[in-house]
Parts: C-alpha cells; structure tokens; sequence
C-alpha cells in the first residue's frame, strides 16, 4: 500500500504553549511533507538584533538589522534547522532573551514584510517538489497563506500552556518555573494580538481545535482527520 502524501499547505496558527511546533513537525512527518516554523525566523531576526546591540523597540535599527541577516531555514520535519550568518542558531532562540523580545521584534511592519515574503519563497519552492508543507506561525492562515487547504486555530487554556511551555524549557535543559512561563505567555499573547500588522487571530475560514484536554496523539488524529477530510491526500491506498 502506497503511504499517503500531503498536498498544498496545511497552515497551523494559535498561541504560544499549544504544542503547535511539536504536532506540526510529527504531522509533516507522518504526511511524507515538509514543514516550517515561522517562529523560528522571527526568533532568528531578534538574536541578530540583540547581538547587535540594538534596542528591539528602534524599528529602524531593527529593520536595518532584520535586512542584513542571513537566514537559512531547514525544512525537513525530522531535523528542522535554522541558520543564522552561516551559523546554526539553536538552541540560542529559544532562550530567554529572545523570547522576552521576539514581540517587539515581530510587530515591525518591515521586518514582517520581508520575512513573509522569505516564507512565500520557501513555501512556493515546496509546492514544486512531491508532498505538502505544515507551516505554523500566528498568521499564516490570515496573511501568510490566505488560500490553504486546511487552516486550524490551535488552542487551549493559559494554565495548559504555561505547563506545557515549563515542561519543554525543562527537556530542553532550559530553567523556568511555571508563574514565570505563566507570566510571559500571557504577556506575549496580548502582544502578539494586540499589534497593528497582521494580529494573532483566528482566520474567519479556520477550524479551532483545542487541546486543552488532547494529548499530542490526540491533537495527530483530530488533524489528520481534517487533512483526509479536505480531500488533502494523494497516494492513498
Ligand atoms: O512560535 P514561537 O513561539 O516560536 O514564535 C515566537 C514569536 O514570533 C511569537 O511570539 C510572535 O511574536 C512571532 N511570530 C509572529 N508571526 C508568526 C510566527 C511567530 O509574529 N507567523
């Protein structure tokens, strides 16, 4: 039997803490589809900010910054890398310092620009090659790619996500505690929903899937259902 592959573009929006990354890599896998996390180029553009030194909240600076910056995203769901000058940048993105800036970072209006576009290019590149792409972000089913084949709005409850969030920092090796990790979720949320350009919010035509009470397995079946049920998947059988 033939395995099935995605077509198109299965675009997952949602919060932090969902567990958007970790289910949009094991569906990429499990679809023999790429996959990429818009995050992490954000979270690229905010390491070369504060290398430089610059404030994140100089716009200016920043977006001379973000246009300079060498960024190379691996799209592979089984080791998905990201490049910064040349150089990998993990695990240096997920730290705390990217993260307590990323915010400010993402909301200018030029740095969105330009890397919505890098994220075009590298999706467009996709859709010429065998098997779909699971991009996750905050708006791709709103900005980033309006036409997708399958838009979920991925949720679930603040204490759920600041568990999660303190559970992944402590694999990672990370140090957090979970009124911490509490706090910058929420902070983050009420930034990231509250900028001007392309907001965190739900696409009109997306299907809100919350995870509150699913565990990962649960979140993979209620997804590939969706994917079967768009007519999304070529080769099966
Ligand atoms: O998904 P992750 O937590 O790595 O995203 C980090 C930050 O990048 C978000 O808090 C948000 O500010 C920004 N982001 C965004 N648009 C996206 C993806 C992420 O503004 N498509």
């Amino acid at each position: 039997m033939a395995q099935a592959r995605l077509r198109g573009v299965v675009a997952l929006d949602g919060p932090s803490g969902t567990g958007k990354s970790t289910v949009s890599k094991r569906l990429a896998a499990v679809l023999g589809a790429t996959y990429l996390d818009t995050g992490a180029m954000y979270r690229a553009v905010t390491l070369a900010v504060l290398r430089a030194g610059v404030d994140p909240a100089d716009s200016a600076e920043v977006t001379r910054i973000a246009r300079a910056a060498d960024l190379g995203m691996g799209t592979d769901p089984l080791a998905p890398a990201v490049r910064l000058d040349g150089a990998d940048a993990e695990p240096e993105i997920r730290g705390p310092e990217v993260t307590g800036a990323v915010s400010a970072v993402s909301a200018v209006p030029e740095v969105r620009e330009l890397l919505v576009a890098m994220q075009r290019e590298l999706i467009g590149r996709a859709m010429t090659e065998p098997g779909g792409m699971v991009v996750e972000g905050r708006d791709i089913g709103t900005v980033v790619v309006p036409d997708a084949g399958l838009k979920v709005y991925l949720t679930a409850s603040a204490d759920a996500r600041a568990q999660r969030r303190t559970a992944q920092d402590a694999s990672d090796g990370r140090r957090s505690d979970l009124s911490s990790t509490h706090a910058d979720v929420q902070r983050r949320d009420s930034l990231d929903s509250g900028r001007k350009v392309a907001p965190l919010r739900q696409a009109d035509d997306a299907v809100e899937l919350d995870s509150t009470d699913l565990d990962i397995a649960g979140v993979l079946e209620q997804l590939s259902k969706l994917v079967e049920s768009r007519g999304l998947l070529v080769g099966a059988r």
